[in-house]
Parts: C-alpha cells; sequence; structure tokens
C-alpha cells in the first residue's frame, strides 16, 4: 500500500507494483544539504591523492557489491546485458578519474605577470554541496558520472536518482560507507518535489534529463544564481553516405539505435542515406534488426529489455501510430509487445516525412526511422534540421569527407564509422548544443575542472605600484 511518504517501485518486465520507494521529505534534503555543507571544509582539506585513494576504495565496494547492483538494476530496468556493462563500467570509470583527478587540480606555481614585479598564482576552489539529479536510462552511471569527478575535486554530493530506478541507492550507500564516503555524499530518492528540495540545498546541480525539466532545473538555478550543468534529449542523426561500407553502417547502427532498447541519450534516432546505397543499406539494416530477439522470459537470452518506464509506453504507441497514419511502413518490428511489461521490437521505418513525431521528437525506444536523401548537403541540412545538439554519426570510406561533414555537424559529439562512441569514449572533451543542454563538459579532465571555482593570487612581490597615488 502506498501512502504519502512512498511511492511504489514497478517491475518493468512484469508491469507489476513490487515495492515502495520511500520519499525523502524536503526538509530532511535541507538538513542533509547543511550537514554537508559543513562536512565539506575538512573533505576539501584533504589532498587529492588522499580523496582519490577514497574513490578507487569506492570503486572496490561496488566490485565487492557487484551482484547486488546487478540484482537492483535488472529488477528496476528490466534489462541485465546493459546492467552488467553499466556496473563494470562504472567501475572502471572510477578509476580512471581517480587517477586523472590529481593532475587536474594542481595549484599551479607563481609565474610573473606582464607586470614584472606582480606574480599571480591559479588555485582552485571547489563548490561545497553539488546536486545531482539523475534519469532511469541508466541509473548507477548517470548519478555517479557527476558525482565521482566533484568528490575528486573536493564537493560533497546531494543525490537524487530517478523514482523509476532507485533500488540501488542502499547498496550505493553501504558502499559509500565503507568506502569512507558517507559523510560527504548523500543519497535521497523521491520524485520532481525531491529534485527541487536538492536545487535548494546546492551550490551547482548537475542535471541529466529530459528538455522539459532540465528548463524547470536551470530556471530554478537561476534564481538562486548557482550554476547548472544541463545534460538533456537528442534526435542523433546518423548520416550514410554513398561511399560508406554498408555492411559496417548497418551493424553499427542497429547497435547504436538499439541497445538498450533505444533508451539512451546518445542513442540513434535518425538515419539519413544517400539514394545510390539506400536499397543496399536499408536491406543490410532489417537484416541486423530483424536477427535481435526481445530478452523475454530469460533477461539473459535476447538483446533488447522492456521499455523501462510506464510513461514512456504511451509516448512510443502514440509515435508509431502518428507514423503509420501518416504513410511510414515498418519494414520490421512496428508493434509494441505486451508481456505484462512492454516491450519495443526493434523497428526500422521508411517512408517517413519530417513532420511525423517519430522524426521531429525525441523517442528513447528502438524506433529507427531511414530517409533517402539525394546529397551530401541535404544530408547535413536535414540533420542539423533539429532543436537538439548531443551526437550524431557518419559513414563514409572517405578520410576528408568524414572530417567536411562531421564538421558541418550541430552536435558536440560525431562518431565516424562507428555510432555512440560518446558513450564509450570517456577522454575527449564535448558538450550539448541547442535544447540538448548546456554547461562544461563531462568527458575529459574538463569533467573534473566543473566543480571548482578559478582564484587568482595576485602578489606584490615589493615594489611600490607604479599607479599608486604619490606617497604622502
Ligand atoms: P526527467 O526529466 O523526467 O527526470 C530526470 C530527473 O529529474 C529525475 O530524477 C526526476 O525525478 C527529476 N525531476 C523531475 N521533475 C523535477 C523538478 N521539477 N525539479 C527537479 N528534478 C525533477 O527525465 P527521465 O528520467 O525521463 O530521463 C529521460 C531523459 O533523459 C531523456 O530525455 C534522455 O534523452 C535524457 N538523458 C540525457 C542524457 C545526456 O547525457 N544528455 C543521458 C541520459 C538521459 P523522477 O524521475 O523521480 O520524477
Amino acid at each position: 500500500m502506498t501512502d504519502a511518504t512512498t511511492l511504489p517501485l514497478r517491475n518493468p518486465r512484469t508491469g507489476q507494483s513490487d515495492g515502495q520507494l520511500p520519499i525523502t521529505a524536503a526538509a530532511e534534503v535541507a538538513a542533509l544539504g547543511a550537514g554537508l555543507r559543513q562536512a565539506q571544509s575538512t573533505w576539501a582539506e584533504r589532498s587529492i591523492e588522499e580523496r582519490c585513494t577514497r574513490l578507487d576504495a569506492l570503486a572496490d565496494a561496488l566490485a565487492a557489491r557487484r551482484d547486488g547492483f546487478l540484482d537492483a538494476l535488472l529488477a528496476d530496468t528490466g534489462r541485465w546485458h546493459e546492467s552488467v556493462i553499466e556496473v563494470d563500467g562504472t567501475i572502471g570509470a572510477i578509476r580512471r578519474w581517480a587517477q586523472q583527478a590529481p593532475a587536474c587540480l594542481e595549484d599551479a606555481a607563481p609565474v610573473e605577470e606582464a607586470i614584472t614585479f606582480i606574480h599571480s598564482q591559479q588555485t582552485w576552489v571547489p563548490y561545497a554541496v553539488v546536486g545531482v539529479i539523475s534519469p532511469w536510462n541508466f541509473p548507477l552511471m548517470l548519478t555517479l558520472i557527476d558525482a565521482v569527478p566533484a568528490l575528486a575535486a573536493g564537493c560533497t554530493i546531494l543525490a537524487k536518482p530517478s523514482e523509476v530506478t532507485s533500488r540501488f541507492v542502499p547498496l550505493l550507500r553501504e558502499a559509500l560507507d565503507t568506502a569512507g564516503l558517507g559523510e560527504v555524499f548523500k543519497l535521497v530518492t523521491g520524485a520532481g518535489g525531491t529534485g527541487q528540495a536538492v536545487i535548494e540545498a546546492a551550490d551547482q546541480i548537475c542535471f541529466t534529463g529530459s528538455v522539459a525539466t532540465g528548463r524547470k532545473v536551470g530556471e530554478a538555478c537561476a534564481r538562486r544564481f548557482i550554476p547548472a550543468s544541463l545534460e538533456l534529449g537528442g534526435k542523433d542523426p546518423a548520416l550514410v553516405l554513398s561511399d560508406a561500407n554498408i555492411e559496417h553502417a548497418a551493424r553499427a547502427l542497429a547497435w547504436g539505435s538499439f541497445v538498450n532498447g533505444g533508451q539512451s541519450c546518445m542513442s540513434i534516432e535518425r538515419v539519413y542515406v544517400e539514394a545510390p546505397v539506400a536499397e543496399a543499406f536499408i536491406a543490410a539494416l532489417v537484416e541486423e534488426a530483424s536477427a535481435l530477439e526481445l530478452a523475454w522470459p530469460d533477461p539473459k537470452q535476447g538483446q533488447i529489455g522492456p521499455v523501462i518506464a510506464a510513461s514512456q509506453v504511451e509516448l512510443v504507441r502514440a509515435q508509431l501510430a502518428d507514423a503509420k497514419a501518416k504513410g511510414a511502413r515498418a519494414l520490421t518490428g512496428g508493434e509494441l509487445v505486451d508481456h505484462g511489461g512492454v516491450w519495443c521490437p526493434p523497428t526500422v521505418l521508411v517512408d517517413v516525412t519530417d513532420d511525423m513525431a517519430v522524426v521531429a521528437e525525441e523517442s528513447f525506444a528502438s524506433v529507427l526511422p531511414v530517409m533517402v536523401v539525394a546529397d551530401e548537403a541535404e544530408a547535413i541540412a536535414r540533420a542539423n534540421a533539429t532543436e537538439f545538439g548531443l551526437s550524431a554519426a557518419v559513414f563514409t570510406q572517405s578520410p576528408e569527407r568524414a572530417q567536411r561533414v562531421a564538421r558541418q555537424l550541430q552536435a558536440g559529439g560525431i562518431s565516424i564509422n562507428d555510432a555512440c562512441l560518446t558513450g564509450m569514449v570517456q577522454t575527449a572533451e564535448k558538450q550539448s548544443f541547442k535544447l540538448s543542454g548546456m554547461g562544461g563538459s563531462r568527458m575529459g579532465t574538463a569533467s573534473i575542472r566543473r566543480f571548482v571555482r578559478a582564484r587568482a593570487l595576485l602578489i606584490n612581490t615589493g615594489i611600490a605600484s607604479p599607479w599608486w597615488f604619490p606617497a604622502a
């Protein structure tokens, strides 16, 4: 039974409610924020090496609880293979941040300025409390992708994962305690109201989620004059050019569009293929898509898990109905499958037009509309004709053409002859364009620098400055 202090937990494989999630009250979120602010100065005074040692301990604590995290993610998301990648990838990423951070945050030695008797020294000051609000598609990774670099920088963390996928929270608390991080990293649970309370309690916000909620979060942060890093939705295009290796492109795009049932921000959601290779490409893509199987009844067999969030089911159903009503044809898939929970079989759509919701709006499902274009210029123009700008992909065997086309795409990460590399490669910096977000890069050294403010120490080495008033 649900009361005002809990929310029902839903199993996406069965569609049944099978547990309760406590809602952290706003007053408690505020108290946790105040406690973190107090704890932060001690945390920031520790050397960066000491902080990173604790992060390594967190990676160990996660590894020791790997099976428990997998069970929690399977229960919340209904998918197995992606959960294995998520847990192992998160552990690896924590170790990488711990290794990278010391070099990113060293205070520089004083250097002589253009005014030679003045020396300047660059130092870094962490924000005290970083609030992290994360979505349901990669619940563990997208909570820690901001939290861990911020901890390395000397911040404390107040995190609220999505209400849809919070079953890992007790286990993460346990791991944080084991790693000696329990006092500087607090997790709260609940829905939007709890997220709002996090914004009120924090000094900086990292939000991952939809454009609509991101806008509310950005506005709330602006009112408080605190920085907001917003990582929002996408409608990533792939361009298959006439000289592409067609088999290679079809395989890459089947993975890039259908992995995690398309429920990834950097999922490929539109393909523009040049006319001379369109027929061969579509046939190859359909062959790849048709070979994929629903991971049902055994989550470890098959590649496609269920639609995770109940709220997504109607959105996907409506997009498919709209597309069909306007003349689209599904060459494979095309109908949702109800096993209690709902599955979206890999769906390749052709005869699609720009006025269809499935082309214009984020689907976040294993649905891939393919559009035939006359030439490279049309492919680029239509790929850019969107309010989103997260990432994109280009397929061509000509390195010069790849460079020329990639540099014209309005997105922060472009995979060349592959798809969704921005989710796999964490060193190259990238930012979101257009409504896909704002703020510093989550990748590369900027991922850590986002959490500090630059403070300059400006040192007069002992000479009367010539601009002073004459001596009295
Ligand atoms: P939502 O925007 O619905 O929710 C994101 C988080 O915000 C959740 O924790 C949610 O809580 C919380 N929230 C809701 N309302 C408020 C509010 N008023 N103030 C503060 N917090 C609030 O996104 P989804 O969870 O549905 O995630 C899917 C979206 O995330 C897709 O658009 C996808 O593209 C995007 N995404 C972007 C990524 C990127 O890196 N760019 C990566 C992954 C996903 P609750 O869920 O409890 O309501």
